[in-house]
């Protein structure tokens, strides 16, 4: 009799976004009950788990007493309680991946020395305590326009990124401790996600290429295959596998690589979960990204990662002006074109540039789908 696919299996996820809608849309096919810690009735999630929790998630109490109520503990977002975790982990609760592995991920000078030690090619960059610090070592000459400053933890869709030029600039310096990084002449963005489960088995999904809106500061459309050389592809392959190899995680490890004007392969950032750029998974490759956390997590073998059609994928944002009760335009005249699949999440407000769904493209030919991916921009808008 098998026991871990079964409606007897609590499976609890820590905030109840996108990603968790998406992880329990495949859980519910395993008949797995899923409950979620949210602190909005109405999150995404609500529509599809088993069981909807009202809590805060950076709130001590709240977290462990979720954790209690659950057989098996994941989560979506990196900006939790850990110390709940820590605790709940100690009690013997599973939660995957491991709290020690998110506590080093939500600090970005943590995650940086991580690579430095493992060898792992990143951005050169040095971590400071504060804000007067910075500018003490640009009075000293240690510091040198342009660079990059990322607070070390708390930020999230580059939100908690800042990219300084020039002295005129330094009004833009964010507060708190922070990496400065050099700033790459970036060429390409391409993110693979890896998936590991307990034994130790290992699958990459194909590399995919991520085109950014510096203006909405999101990524704006992501493509699949990326473009870049199988040479470089293999790279950030190989990075990627190590990566969680050597962090011996269980789960998803989505890494984010900048491609450098030179051809060099450097890692950004990453993060222990599904991601924004997995989301065609659903529909171009055998086994979707949520199927593989989900895979990864329960022990099972890991499933095949083969990329079925070249993909596209776009995400929906609230139009610019627009706050208040969302309204879709265009969804109708976009699912009648083929290979054009749309996801909502179900945010009931939509806000300037808020993440509100996406769509994904398949069709027999990249040039088809980028096509189609225009067509579908001009189409579909995202108001009040
Ligand atoms: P977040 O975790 O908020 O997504 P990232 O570290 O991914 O932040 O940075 C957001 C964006 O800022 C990147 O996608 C990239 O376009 C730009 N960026 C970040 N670091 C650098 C860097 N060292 N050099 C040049 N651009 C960078």
């Amino acid at each position: 009799m098998e026991n871990l696919i079964t409606s007897h299996l609590k499976l609890g996820l820590i905030a109840g976004g996108q990603l968790a809608k998406m992880i329990i849309q495949e859980a519910s096919k395993w008949d797995i009950t899923t409950y979620v810690l949210d602190a909005d009735d109405h999150c995404p999630a609500s529509s599809v788990a088993s069981v909807c929790v009202r809590g805060d998630r950076f709130d001590f109490d709240d977290v462990y007493r979720f954790g209690k109520q659950v057989d098996i503990l994941t989560f979506e977002i990196e900006s939790i309680n850990v110390e709940a975790l820590h605790k709940l982990k100690s009690e013997g609760l599973k939660i995957v991946p491991d709290p020690a592995i998110l506590e080093l991920i939500q600090d970005k000078g943590a995650q940086k020395d991580f690579y430095r030690q493992h060898n792992i090619s990143t951005a050169p960059y040095q971590i400071y305590a504060d804000k007067a610090e910075i500018l003490t070592a640009i009075a000293a000459g240690q510091l040198t326009f342009p660079f990059v400053q990322k607070v070390r933890k708390g930020g999230y869709d580059g939100r908690g990124v800042a990219v300084i030029s020039s002295a005129a600039e330094l009004e833009n310096l964010l507060e708190g401790a922070a990496v400065i990084e050099e700033k790459v002449d970036i060429d390409t963005e391409i993110a693979v996600i890896a998936a590991r489960n307990r034994r130790g088995e290992i699958r990459c999904f194909p590399a995919v290429e991520m085109v950014f809106d510096h203006t909405a500061n999101l990524v704006e459309k992501l493509i699949c295959p990326s473009a870049i050389s199988t040479e470089q592809t293999h790279q950030a392959e190989q990075i990627a596998f190590q990566l969680i190899e050597t962090l011996e995680m269980i789960g998803l490890l989505a890494v984010e690589f900048f491609v450098d004007k030179q051809g060099n392969v450097l890692v950004n950032e990453a993060a222990p979960r599904t991601h924004n750029s997995g989301h065609h998974t659903i529909e171009s490759v055998l086994t979707s990204q949520f199927e593989q956390h989900l895979r990864a997590i329960l022990t099972l073998p890991l499933g095949s990662t083969r990329l079925k059609m070249p993909a596209v994928m776009i995400n929906l944002l609230g139009e610019a002006g627009h706050t208040g009760p969302v309204r879709y335009e265009g969804l109708t005249e976009s699912m009648a074109i083929e290979g054009v699949k749309i996801h909502v999440y179900g945010k009931k407000i939509t806000r300037p540039s808020r993440k509100m769904g996406h769509v994904t493209i398949v069709s027999k030919t990249m040039d088809e789908s980028l096509a189609k991916a225009e067509q579908v921009k001009k189409l579909i808008k995202v108001k009040t």
